[in-house]
């Protein structure tokens, strides 16, 4: 940095940073606010850089439509392995927002993939900590996107039928929701080979009635959640966060959307820190297997009726 004005701000800069007697050091021949000019002058110099304050952790903004999470550096917490059966029978219920179960365990479930870029990142972010998941897919990008299926299936997380098109299903009639739910289960069995469990009705809109006949017809309890932290709203990685740590309890469903990329912004802090508040990962499947009969009780008297 030859220039002499720089220069001095450089020291003015280097001064009041571990000072106060800075201004003491200002010659007489340059005002302070000469001073505070070349300063703002030097601050937006690449040269200056490391005299900036330390920026605080970029996030994804309109402006800035390429950030994506940064690598994650040194050890993230781990799920424990665990070797859980996922065969509940059909008698555990017709459908659930949580499930009675002894232990700290819970269900993370992602909606509305799979998208060609947040649930790649996010099933990085599931592999790094060893966390199954359910992912509630829509037919339609099962058919654009099936390497993903197969992907997120090969990793050991279930998929659920979330319809084909994403349709308010209380409001179709039984041939359009059996259509519906009939065309994802094709999707995702010609994508990935498996057949899936469970259901979850776009928007959480299914009757009682309808998710008896759904129940009795493809064998899916609806699953509905215990936490919702609206991230379809896109309030912010650390409000998503907040959020589903404040709301988590044994037994939860969590609600989150792979289809946004705040929601995969928000995971490494999530999943880290519901690791550490000992909760155990499960998928929706498992959860129910492991439903004691205390909750079958419990079910009986309180319906989710969402
Ligand atoms: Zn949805």
């Amino acid at each position: 940095m030859p220039n002499p004005l720089n220069t001095l701000a450089y020291r003015f800069l280097n001064a009041s940073l571990q000072s106060d007697s800075a201004a003491q050091e200002i010659p007489s021949s340059l005002s302070r606010r000469g001073f505070l000019l070349a300063a703002a002058a030097l601050s937006s110099c690449s040269a200056a850089a490391p005299l900036k304050p330390q920026a605080a952790a970029p996030v994804k903004t309109t402006s800035n439509s390429n950030y994506r999470t940064p690598a994650i550096q040194g050890p993230v917490p781990r799920n424990p392995d665990m070797a859980l059966n996922s065969d509940f029978p059909n008698s555990a219920g017709v459908s659930f927002s949580r499930v009675l179960v002894s232990g700290n365990f819970i269900a993370m479930t992602f909606d509305d993939g799979p998208h060609p870029q947040n649930t790649p990142r996010l099933l990085d972010m599931l592999r790094a900590r060893n966390i199954k998941a359910t992912f509630f897919v829509i037919g339609r990008s099962v058919d654009l996107y099936p390497q993903i299926v197969r992907r997120t299936v090969a990793e050991g997380h279930e998929i659920g039928n979330h319809t084909h098109t994403h349709r308010l299903l209380s409001k179709l009639s039984d041939s359009e929701v059996r259509l519906e739910l009939a065309r994802c289960r094709d999707s995702v069995a010609r994508a990935a080979g498996v057949q899936m469990r469970t259901m979850r009705p776009p928007y959480g809109g299914l009757l009682q009635r309808q998710r008896e006949f759904v129940h009795a017809e493809f064998g899916y309890p609806t699953i509905l959640w215990s936490v919702d932290p609206l991230d379809w709203k896109r309030p912010g990685p650390g409000v998503v966060t907040s959020r589903i740590l404040s709301g988590t309890t044994a037994g939860g469903i969590v609600l989150a959307h792979d289809l946004h990329a705040q929601t995969v912004d928000a995971m490494p802090a999530t999943l880290d820190g519901l690791l550490h508040r000992g909760f155990k990962f499960v998928t929706v499947s498992q959860l129910l297997a492991m439903k004691t009969d205390t909750a079958t009780a419990q079910a009986a008297v309180a319906p989710a009726n969402h």
